[in-house]
């Protein structure tokens, strides 16, 4: 039997992750719960890699930042 073609799904879509800069406040729990995924800039604020994000890992562990930081600063985006 032949299978049908995959058609691209949500989970299939490269996704990013950003800090709004205007409401990050530099508490760094991101860092601390996903040093892989958040830097820290020279003014103290959370900086994220220019890049997609690689696997579920990396997705679930830039969730888990996102649910922790206390500014509701982290996004999952396309
Ligand atoms: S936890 Fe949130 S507010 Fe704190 S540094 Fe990270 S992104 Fe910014």
């Amino acid at each position: 039997m032949k299978r049908a073609p995959r058609t691209p799904s949500e989970k299939d879509q490269p996704v990013r992750v950003k800090v709004n800069s205007e409401q990050c406040q530099g508490h760094l729990v991101c860092a601390f719960k996903a040093a892989e995924l958040f830097d820290v800039d020279d003014r103290g604020y959370a900086v994220t890699p220019d890049r997609p994000l690689a696997g579920e890992a990396e997705v679930a562990m830039a969730r888990d930042a996102a649910n922790f930081c206390p500014e509701r600063a982290i996004e999952l985006v396309p």
